[in-house]
C-alpha cells in the first residue's frame, strides 16, 4: 500500500513535526560533512514555502540517553542557518520547488518540555525550529509511548518522516509518534529513497549487477539472498568480504580478514548462485602488505599480486587493477547497478584505488544509461572522492536502512506511516 506523502498534507498555518537524519560528522565543533543536511532541505523548504511552522528533530551520535555536549545539534543548527540563508543557485539541492526559503530559524535546547514549547509558541508561518538531540532522552530509543506523545503534542497532528537512514529503527520519533498524530507522511527524501530502492527490489532492468564490499559477510547475507531471489545477474564481491569466499574455495588468504564461522555460508551462497544462474565474481588479484602494521604514512609497502600467489604472511588490503578491470567489464552492459561497501581499506591510501576504480566504472555505466544506486558511507565517500557523485543516479543516505530495505525487510519507520487512501 503506498504511503502518504508530504505532498498530500494541508500545511498552511500548521505546526508540522519533521523527523530528519542530521546524524552528521562533527569536527572541532563544526559540521564536517553537510550532505545529510542538504538532503533534507527540499522537504523543509517544501513545508516552509507552504506556510507551515516547521519543527525539525534528529538524533546525533550515541549519547546513550544523556545530555552530552559533543552530541549537541547546535553545530547542525549553525549549518542549517547558513544553508537556508544561501540563495538556491549556490545550494545544490534537488528541490522540486527551488529555493529553500523560510522565515526565521531558531534552536530549542531540548526536544520536549518548556524549552521546546516556549519557542514553538512564538513561531510564525514559514519559521523553522530545530530541536536538540532526541537521544538525550533514553525514552527515544526505547520507543516510549509517553515520550512519543510529548513529541506529538508539539505539532498540529502532522508528522513527516524524512529520515530514511533511521527508518530501520522503531524509536519514539520514527515509529511511536505516529500513534499520536492525525497524519504521518513520507518526506521528499524518504519518498525518493523508497522509489529508487523499491524499483531495484521489485522491477530491476536487466542485466542487473550488485557490487558488495566492506568488512563483514555476516552483515550482508540477507541482502545477498534477497538479490539472488530477485534474479540479480552478476554478484561482484570485493573488500574483506571476498576473503571468506576465497578461503571457502580453498585459496590461501594469509592474514587477510576472514570470518571463519561464515565459510559454510559462503559455500552455500556460491551453490545458490550456481543453481540460480547468478555469476559470482571474486577478485583475481589484490594489493597486499606483509602484515597490518606497516600501513601508516609513507612506510606503506604494498604490492599487487594474483590471488593464487598469496602466502601465509600476506594481508589483502584492496582489490588489484586486474580485478577492477573484470568488475568494470561486468558493469559495461548493465542496466541496473546497486553497490554497497568499499573494495578495500579505503580510508588508507593507496588502498582506496580499487574502490575509486569501481566508482569511476559505475559512473561510466550511469553515463550509458544504467540506473546506478549507491549506499553505505564508504562507497558514497569513494564516489565523492573520485569526483563522480553527480553522475550517479541515486546516492542513498541510508546505511543499515538501505541494506535492510534491499533484503526485503519492512522498515518500522516506513510501516508506521499512514497509508494513502485509495
Ligand atoms: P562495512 O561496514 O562492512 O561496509 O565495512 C567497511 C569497512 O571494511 C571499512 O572500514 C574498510 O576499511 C573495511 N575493509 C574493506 N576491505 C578490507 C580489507 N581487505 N581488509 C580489512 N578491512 C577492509
Amino acid at each position: 500500500m503506498p504511503k502518504l506523502s508530504i505532498r498530500d498534507l494541508q500545511l498552511k498555518g500548521k505546526r508540522v513535526f519533521i523527523r530528519v537524519d542530521f546524524n552528521v560528522p562533527i569536527k572541532d565543533g563544526k559540521v564536517d560533512d553537510d550532505t545529510r543536511i542538504r538532503a533534507a532541505l527540499p522537504t523543509i523548504a517544501y513545508a516552509t514555502e507552504r506556510g507551515a511552522r516547521v519543527i525539525v528533530a534528529s538524533h546525533l551520535g550515541r549519547p546513550k540517553g544523556q545530555r552530552v555536549d559533543k552530541y549537541s545539534l547546535r553545530p547542525v543548527f549553525q549549518k542549517l542557518q547558513e544553508l537556508l540563508a544561501t540563495p538556491a543557485a549556490e545550494v545544490v539541492i534537488e528541490s522540486p520547488i527551488g529555493a529553500p526559503k523560510s522565515g526565521s530559524i531558531d534552536f530549542a535546547d531540548d526536544c520536549v518540555g518548556e524549552a521546546a514549547e516556549s519557542k514553538i509558541a512564538v513561531m510564525k508561518d514559514g519559521d523553522v525550529l530545530l530541536l536538540e538531540n532526541l537521544r538525550f532522552h533514553p525514552e527515544e530509543e526505547k520507543n516510549d509511548a509517553g515520550f512519543a506523545s510529548l513529541l506529538a503534542s508539539l505539532c498540529d497532528g502532522l508528522y513527516v518522516n524524512d529520515a530514511f537512514g533511521a527508518a530501520h529503527r522503531a524509536h519514539a520519533s520514527s515509529a511511536g509518534i505516529t500513534k499520536f498524530v492525525k497524519q504521518s507522511a513520507a518526506g521528499l527524501l524518504m519518498e525518493k529513497e523508497l522509489d529508487y530502492l523499491g524499483r531495484v527490489i521489485n522491477n530491476p532492468e536487466h542485466p542487473f549487477v550488485a557490487i558488495l564490499g566492506g568488512a563483514k559477510v555476516s552483515d550482508k547475507i540477507p541482502v545477498i539472498n534477497a538479490l539472488i531471489d530477485r534474479k540479480v545477474d552478476r554478484l561482484l564481491i570485493g573488500g574483506a568480504m571476498a576473503y571468506t569466499f576465497l578461503k571457502a574455495e580453498g585459496f590461501t588468504v594469509g592474514k587477510s580478514l576472514v570470518e571463519n564461522e561464515m565459510l559454510d555460508t559462503a559455500r552455500q551462497i556460491k551453490e545458490r548462485c550456481e543453481k540460480s544462474g547468478v555469476a559470482l565474481l571474486l577478485p583475481t588479484d589484490h594489493q597486499v602488505v606483509d602484515s597490518y602494521e606497516p600501513i601508516k604514512g609513507d612506510q606503506v609497502v604494498a604490492k599487487t599480486i594474483p590471488i593464487h600467489f598469496t602466502n601465509a604472511g600476506h594481508a589483502g588490503m584492496d582489490i588489484g587493477t586486474e580485478t577492477v578491470g573484470h568488475f568494470a567489464d561486468a558493469l559495461k552492459d548493465a542496466k541496473t547497478i546497486i553497490w554497497n561497501g568499499p573494495m578495500g581499506v579505503f580510508e588508507e591510501p593507496p588502498f582506496d584505488q580499487g574502490t575509486i576504480g569501481i566508482a569511476k566504472a559505475a559512473a561510466e555505466a550511469a553515463d550509458r544509461g544504467a540506473t546506478v544506486i549507491i549506499g553505505g558511507g564508504d562507497s558514497v565517500a569513494a564516489v565523492a572522492r573520485a569526483g563522480v557523485a553527480d553522475r550517479i543516479t541515486h546516492i542513498s543516505t541510508g546505511g543499515g536502512a538501505t541494506l535492510e530495505f534491499l533484503a526485503g525487510d519492512e522498515l518500522p519507520g516506513v510501516a508506521a506511516l499512514s497509508d494513502k487512501s485509495p
